[in-house]
C-alpha cells in the first residue's frame, strides 16, 4: 500500500517537473523569438532609410535617361559619357549593395512577418526578377542583369567602415577606380544597352529598347512608396513620385499601368514561387548568413575603408 502511494506521489512529481520544464522552455523560446523579431525590426528600420535614398537617386537617373533628350555631345564627350553610363551603373550598384545589406542583416525578413515586410519582399522580388528575366521579346531584352551578376556587384560594392564597423557601399571615386577590375565584366551588357537605347532614341527609331528600364523605374517608385508610405523624406519633392511613360506591359501599382500587366504579373508570380520570395538568406555560395548582430565576424570578407 505504502509502495503504491509512493509510486503515485513520485509519478505526480515527475509529471509536474516535466510540465515545469516544458513551460520554462516555452517561455525562454518565446522571449528569444520576441528579441529576435525586435532586432530584425530595428535592422529593417536602420537600412530602410539609406535604401530609400539610393532608390530615389536611381529612379531619378533612369527617368532622365528615358525621358530627356540626350545629345550626341552628351553621349560622346568624356564627362557626358561618364554620367550617362558609369554613373548609372554606380547608382544601380549602390542600390544592389544596400538591398543586399538589408537582406542579409534581416535574414531576408524571413522571421519578421507583418504587412510592410511582406510588401517589401514582394517589391524587391519584382525588381530582382525584372532585372534578370529573359522572358521578353526583342524590345525587352536590353538591360538584363543575371541574378549572379546582381549579387556579385552587390558584394563587390560593400565595404567595411573601420571606424564604425558598419557595412556600406563604396563611394563614387572608388567605384570608378575599381570599375575595370571588379564591375566591368558584370556591367558589360547593361552598359551596351544604355548606348543602344540612347542611339535608338536619337535616331527616333520605332521601338526603342527601353521596356525593361521603364518597368524598373516604375518598380523603384513603388519601392519608395513601400519604404516611406507617409512621404516623410520626400514630402516636397515631386520628382520622387514621378514615373516615366509606361512600358507596353507593366505590373507596377500605378494607375497608368492598370490593365497593362495582368499576364506579366502571373508569369512573374510563377517564377518567384521557386526562388526569391522563399529563398534562404545567403551572402555567397557556401557562406553563413548574417545574423542581425553578426556583422562583425562575417564582415571580415569585405574591404576596409
Ligand atoms: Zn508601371
Amino acid at each position: 500500500m505504502v509502495d503504491t502511494a509512493s509510486i503515485i506521489i513520485a509519478s505526480i512529481s515527475m509529471v509536474g517537473a516535466i510540465i515545469a520544464a516544458l513551460f520554462t522552455g516555452y517561455i525562454t523560446y518565446a522571449a528569444e523569438e520576441h528579441k529576435r523579431r525586435r532586432e530584425i525590426k530595428a535592422e529593417v528600420r536602420k537600412y530602410s532609410r539609406p535604401l530609400l535614398l539610393t532608390t530615389n537617386d536611381l529612379q531619378n537617373q533612369l527617368w532622365k535617361l528615358i525621358e530627356t533628350p540626350i545629345t550626341k555631345f552628351d553621349q560622346e564627350e568624356r564627362n557626358g559619357k561618364e554620367n550617362l553610363e558609369y554613373f548609372t551603373c554606380y547608382l544601380l550598384a549602390q542600390f544592389l549593395a544596400w538591398k543586399n545589406i538589408l537582406k542579409v542583416n534581416t535574414q531576408f525578413l524571413a522571421f519578421y512577418e507583418d504587412e510592410s515586410s511582406s510588401d517589401l519582399r514582394v517589391i524587391l522580388s519584382k525588381i530582382e526578377d525584372e532585372l534578370s528575366t529573359s522572358r521578353y521579346d526583342r524590345s525587352g531584352w536590353n538591360f538584363r542583369l543575371w541574378p549572379g551578376h546582381q549579387l556579385a556587384i552587390a558584394e563587390n560594392m560593400v565595404v567595411l567602415e573601420k571606424e564604425t564597423g558598419q557595412l556600406r557601399p563604396m563611394g563614387w571615386h572608388q567605384f570608378k577606380d575599381d570599375f575595370e577590375n571588379k564591375f566591368g565584366i558584370y556591367f558589360g551588357y547593361f552598359q551596351t544597352s544604355i548606348t543602344e537605347m540612347l542611339d535608338a532614341k536619337k535616331k527616333q527609331t520605332h521601338g526603342v529598347p527601353d521596356q525593361r528600364l521603364r518597368r524598373l523605374q516604375h518598380f523603384l517608385v513603388d519601392l519608395m512608396d513601400t519604404l516611406d508610405p507617409d512621404k516623410k523624406l520626400f514630402q516636397s519633392d515631386p520628382l520622387a513620385e514621378r514615373k516615366c511613360r509606361p512600358a507596353s506591359r507593366c505590373d507596377c501599382r500605378g494607375r497608368d499601368c492598370k490593365g497593362r500587366g495582368e499576364e506579366l504579373a502571373k508569369e512573374r508570380s510563377n517564377r518567384s514561387r521557386s526562388c526569391f520570395a522563399k529563398e534562404a538568406p545567403t551572402i555567397g555560395r557556401g557562406e553563413k548568413s548574417h545574423s542581425p548582430a553578426g556583422n562583425r565576424s562575417d564582415s571580415r570578407r569585405y574591404s576596409e575603408v
